[in-house]
């Protein structure tokens, strides 16, 4: 089946997103464990782990449709050893939250080189960062998001999450999430029936489907090939329905995460009826 759903606020606590997925009729969701914008946080509470648990279960949500995003101060590829460490400890956090809560994947954005070190070397560094995460935690897939390649930030092509996945030791604890505003900002035109084909037909020969673990719905306020990452409501930017309508139908893209990080919250209930609608899943 199609997971839909999208990245809802755990304010109050992480408890609260499985309430929140399922007031605007989500199948899916995405979440922050804990501030995306603060390095610390307070440890999870058996409370919080609990109720969110047992909320989860109460609505049916299915705990492969529930893929939490890290913190935006994380750069896994940082050219600098002492800054690369912090991130380092940073994101083990947030893995052990996710198993915490019994949730499989916990989603991120390869580094940036910041110009100070190659492409190369920075996503052998981003590797090496999954590797010394993966080694420490249980069962969490990591779940690299190809990017729109703003500044220096590696992922916008499909070789970059491939050399990735490459290094990474524990293959079947490595995947993507392919973000649609990205993919079109880094120069895949998925605009059109024929851009959408080939580029996943590209998908497919670097990656590999099967290393598809989610996918994240959004328009671009920004042209194909701008580099530039602004999301917009699906239909509103320059990408418009046609890949949503494909993604719906394409059974390639059945039981992973498919979550909307549009502009608009008050449209979510919306677009996740229409896209629910186009699986013939209403
Ligand atoms: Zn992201
Ligand atoms: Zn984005």
């Amino acid at each position: 089946m199609k997971y839909i759903g999208a990245h809802v606020s755990a304010a109050g606590g992480v408890e609260n997103a499985p309430v929140r997925a399922e007031e605007i009729g989500a199948t899916a969701f995405a979440l922050f464990t804990k501030n995306q914008r603060q390095w610390k946080a307070k440890p999870l509470t058996e409370e919080n782990i609990t109720k969110f648990k047992q909320r989860v279960d109460e609505r049916g949500f299915s705990m492969d449709a529930i893929m939490p995003h890290d913190s935006y101060l994380i750069n896994l590829g940082h050219p600098e050893k002492e800054k690369l460490q912090k991130s380092r400890d940073a994101f083990l956090i947030e893995l052990q939250r996710c198993e915490q809560l019994g949730i499989k994947l916990i989603n991120f954005h390869p580094g940036s080189h910041l110009n100070k070190i190659s492409e190369k070397e920075c996503l052998a560094r981003n590797a090496e960062s999954i590797n010394i995460a993966l080694d420490q935690t249980e069962f969490v897939k990591a779940v690299i998001e190809n990017t729109a390649g703003q500044g220096t930030n590696l992922g916008f092509r499909f070789e970059h999450l491939a050399e990735m996945i490459e290094q990474v030791d524990q293959k079947d604890r490595v995947g993507v999430c392919i973000d649609t505003a990205h993919a079109f900002a880094g120069g895949y035109d998925i605009s059109t029936e024929e851009g959408f084909t080939e580029t996943f037909r590209q998908f497919d020969e670097i990656v590999g489907f099967d290393k598809l673990l989610g996918m994240h719905l959004n328009d671009s306020k920004k042209e194909v090939g701008t580099r530039v990452d602004r999301h917009d409501s699906l239909g509103d930017g320059f990408i418009g329905w046609t890949p949503f309508e494909m993604i719906m139908k394409d059974e390639r893209f059945d039981d992973i995460p498919l979550i909307l990080e549009t502009p608009n919250t008050d449209r979510w209930p919306e677009e996740i009826a229409k896209l629910k609608k186009l699986a013939g899943e209403s």
